[in-house]
């Protein structure tokens, strides 16, 4: 894992395939940074912390969740900072947090398609002894946009329609034409298929955003252009 710089003021660290770590955004301005999802452990964040202080960055006074899926919040029960994320995310996490994490609980949620088969494969990479999971809901909610004022930064997150997950927010840095996606364009796993009346209201969403990259949650950062060929696959011509 490592820390990649995307601009003068944004850096984010990249994925792992094998416990589904995902990227982790770093947004610093003159005041204060912020991190852009909690990772799926306190081990993840702890190597993220390790990454930013290898580079003598200061650490983020605040952490913005994209979505409740767990390799983007389990990570939330080690963070010193302040945490927001979307009401529903925190509906959701709450939910999980009232779950028992074992192995025979585990595998019962899985019998009855509440988990998914690839999320418990890579729950079981992440962690050795999975009773360590601590499931929390961040501190502070927020509903469709919040504005994070970094110091000649701003970080605007914004609640946008997705079929990946309802809940999903953006964080948008409209000073470097960044803007932070998690896992927004994908399908839902928990239902696998896509709901098409939700990518197209994604895909004029996205459109209105003045954005040069995207970085995903799971891969290199990609152009707007490249993202809005991908969801425009999805919608039928004349449709947008
Ligand atoms: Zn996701």
């Amino acid at each position: 894992m490592q820390l990649v710089k995307l601009t003068p003021h944004i850096y984010y660290s990249e994925p792992e395939r094998e416990t589904d770590r995902p990227v982790l955004g770093y947004i610093a301005g003159e005041k204060r940074a912020v991190m852009v999802d909690a990772g799926n452990s306190g081990a993840h964040y702890e190597a993220y912390r390790e990454l930013l202080r290898a580079r003598r960055l200061p650490m983020p006074e605040v952490c913005v969740i994209t979505h409740w899926h767990w390799d983007h919040t389990f990570g939330i029960h080690a963070l010193e900072q302040e945490c927001v994320a979307q009401v529903n995310t925190n509906r959701k996490l709450r939910e999980m947090a009232s779950w028992e994490w074992s192995d025979a609980a585990m595998k019962e949620r899985l019998r009855q398609g509440i988990e998914i088969p690839y999320a418990d494969t890579c729950i079981r990479a992440e962690y050795e002894d999975v009773t360590d999971i601590r499931v929390v809901p961040a501190r502070t909610e927020m509903q469709e946009r919040l504005d994070l004022d970094c110091g000649g930064i701003t970080c605007r997150c914004m609640h946008l329609p997705s079929a990946h997950s309802e809940d999903s927010v953006v964080v948008y840095v409209q000073e470097e034409k960044i803007l932070f996606i998690g896992d927004i364009y994908g399908d839902d796993w928990y239902q696998g298929k896509r709901d098409l009346d939700k990518t197209r209201a994604l895909y004029q969403a996205l459109n209105e955003i003045d954005f040069g990259l995207a970085v995903p949650g799971h891969s290199e950062p990609v152009s707007k252009e490249w993202l809005m060929g991908f969801l425009g696959q999805f919608i039928k011509d004349g449709q947008v």
